[in-house]
């Protein structure tokens, strides 16, 4: 069906699904009456079609997890299959599918994370990996950076940086938050990144120490922060946080929900720096959402705590076997499909060259970062003074207004405060990944009218 019209049918169950959802649906993180969500009717690969039948294509992969796109058929097959052959199993049993799920993450993962807890998402993932951490410490407290997000449970959100975390402050979990590095908008007045990286680790040190060196179970650090925009941090940063994890007896845990399994053209973000956490979280890419699955890979020493005592922990649906089936096809399809390598050469042949040219061009771009499918439209009132097109946790009519020039023009942005998040499927097509450029483009333009040079 690629490419053709909706039906009279299409249409017409698309108006009715809008009804009942306004009727009956509530939605995440928003005011149920101001917002007016999207239908989606069809999708297949980087495409989308809404509700009036238009097609759109989807730079946001959702919410950042649809990485082999949509529909692939190798795995929409796995899934049915799976369904025909044994829909649900309690975790306790052994399960084909989640027994060569779990091979095939701890072969993907770097060096000893060998043993996989599964759950349902990202949030479950951080939840139990901060548990693990602070079982196998005895300690409680918790590094965070201020700008990250991981997740919307309790704990998960308590320990993102994001507003969010705010909005949803009701005591103390023994979180601290620190600045992880962020050249564009230095918390350390830093001129390179090689300052910005030496003072953000010296910033971190001394927080551990001032509040306690032999207090903290965990320090969650996104390998690349994406939700907060996308921030590759500079080289070194990330073994620095090793080795000051390894000085204080600290679980690392990486959390990789977003941009992990080739988001950033490297199966882990943190494969870039070469370094091994304790734990990483994982979820979204592991399966492209096609079902919900997450889970946390473990170290062979974290392991050991439980190995004769009770890990206290568990879900009904942990490793469904649905999910689980979906994640060995999609990780086969990737492979099969050089999906990791070709998002790589996005991001050196197509994003980044793209992008800069954009960045050069529009007076609202601030600045352009990223690596692989996995980049961020900083946009700006002023180049000079920095100041953001909108206000840190909010959105704004400028923004708004750029987000509908996109969709008019059949893109689908992913967006973020200030932000444009360029986020398509790792196998878009280069074609593709152009067409959307050429919108983004066209749109900056009216951003740029609210630009001053
Ligand atoms: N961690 C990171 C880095 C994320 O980006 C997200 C979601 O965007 C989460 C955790 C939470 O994942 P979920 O929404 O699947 O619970």
């Amino acid at each position: 069906t690629t490419g053709t019209a909706l039906s009279a049918e299409e249409l017409e169950a698309g108006r009715r699904a809008y009804q009942l959802d306004r009727r009956h649906v509530f939605h995440s993180w928003s005011a149920q009456e101001l917002i007016t969500p999207m239908v989606i009717t069809r999708a297949e690969g980087s495409w989308v079609w809404d509700g009036e039948g238009n097609k759109l294509l989807d730079f946001s992969s959702q919410l950042v997890n649809t990485n082999i796109g949509h529909q692939h058929p190798k795995v929409v097959a796995a899934i049915q299959e799976q369904a025909g052959l044994l829909c649900t199993v309690a975790p306790q049993h052994v399960n084909a599918a989640r027994s060569e799920a779990a091979r095939l993450i701890a072969e993907l993962t770097p060096g000893d994370l060998n043993r996989i807890f599964f759950t349902n998402g990202g949030a479950e993932a951080v939840e139990h990996a901060v548990r693990m951490a602070r079982l196998h410490t005895g300690r409680y407290k918790v590094l965070s950076a201020y700008r990250s997000y991981h997740g919307g449970t309790a704990l998960a959100v308590n320990i993102t940086g994001d507003p969010r975390r705010v909005a949803n402050d009701y005591g103390n979990a023994g979180t601290v938050h620190f600045h992880a590095p962020f050249l564009y908008r230095s918390q350390f007045h830093a001129e390179n990144e090689a300052q910005e990286c030496q003072r953000a680790l010296e910033h971190l040190e001394t927080t551990i120490q001032l509040e306690g060196a032999d207090r903290f179970a965990a320090i969650v650090l996104e390998s690349i922060p994406g939700t907060a925009g996308i921030m590759v941090p500079p080289p070194g940063y990330l073994q620095g946080v090793r080795e000051l994890a390894t000085k204080y007896g600290i679980v690392f845990i990486a959390d990789e929900v977003m941009a992990g399994f080739g988001r950033s053209g490297k199966w882990f973000a943190i494969d870039h720096a070469e370094v091994v956490p304790d734990l990483l979280t994982f979820a979204k890419g592991v399966n492209s959402g096609y079902v919900p699955l997450g889970g946390v890979a473990i170290s062979e020493e974290i392991f050991a705590t439980f190995a004769k005592r009770v890990y206290p922990g568990g879900l009904t649906y942990s490793g469904h076997p649905l999910a689980c089936a979906a994640a060995v096809a999609t990780i086969n399809a990737m492979r099969e499909e050089q999906m990791v390598e070709h998002a790589a050469s996005l991001g050196t042949d197509v994003f980044g060259p793209g992008l800069a040219e954009l960045a050069a061009k529009h007076e609202s771009v601030g600045e352009v970062r990223g690596v692989g499918a996995f980049w961020a439209v900083e946009l700006v009132k002023n180049r000079a003074t920095r100041e953001p097109l909108a206000p840190y946790g909010s959105s704004s009519p400028e923004m708004n207004e750029l987000i509908a020039a996109c969709k008019s023009r059949g893109l689908l942005p992913f967006a973020n405060f200030n932000r444009i998040h360029v986020v398509p499927p790792l196998n878009i097509s280069v074609q593709d990944a152009r067409t959307g450029l050429a919108i983004l483009d066209e749109a900056l333009t009216l951003a740029d009218a609210h630009a001053e040079d």
